[in-house]
């Protein structure tokens, strides 16, 4: 099946996104391993697509052996998948993209991955602010044109259709090009 990766620092709400996106979808969890947070986690949705959840990054208290423990898991895994056909990485909507979010986003772009970046905890934010955010957003992370930002709320469901779209999208183009 075609796979999706999804990344972001920690606690930025990936959990809080997945378990949205697959409440009108029938999941099964397929590899879990634990120490959730030293692993890939393999979702199947409905036999079609893989969600491969990521753990969260954002080292600050994270020794020097883990962290490479991780960079060398994620280079494994993003240079090796023939099946991944994007990723979708998360920000957190209150702020500008940290470092790491950067380093990220610049990490997925060397190998060639299709990202759909989400700006989670929206409900947090007024609607006021919304196009500002997203402008900043998109420059922080010097966002590529062909590259998506979609603001969602894991409380509200807002933007779940539109990261929906994407997906299925992602889900029906060719595997990954970067070789
Ligand atoms: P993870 O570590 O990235 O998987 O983050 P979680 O999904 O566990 O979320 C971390 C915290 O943020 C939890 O307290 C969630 O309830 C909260 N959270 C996640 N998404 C949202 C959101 O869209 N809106 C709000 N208000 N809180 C959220």
């Amino acid at each position: 099946y075609p796979e999706i990766a999804f990344v972001g620092r920690s606690n930025v709400g990936k959990s809080s996104l997945i378990n949205r996106l697959i409440d009108r979808k029938s999941m099964a969890r397929t590899s879990s391993v634990p120490g959730k947070t030293q692993t890939l986690n393999f979702y199947d949705i409905e036999d079609q697509l893989y969600f491969v959840d990521v753990p969260g990054y954002g080292f600050a208290k994270v020794s020097k052996a883990a962290r490479a423990k991780f960079a060398a898991m994620i280079e494994e895994y993003l240079s090796t998948r023939q099946q991944l056909h994007g990723a979708v990485l998360l920000v957190d909507a209150r702020h500008l993209p940290s470092a790491d979010d950067v380093s990220m986003y610049q990490y997925l772009k060397y190998f060639n991955i299709d990202v759909l970046v989400i700006g989670t905890k929206v409900d947090k934010t007024s609607k006021a602010r919304r196009q500002t955010i997203m402008r900043d957003i998109k420059k922080t992370l010097d966002l590529n044109q062909t590259d998506q930002l979609i603001m969602f709320s894991a409380e509200t469901g807002e933007g779940k259709d539109a990261v929906w779209a994407w997906l299925d999208a992602q889900a029906n183009i060719g595997g990954n090009h970067h070789g």
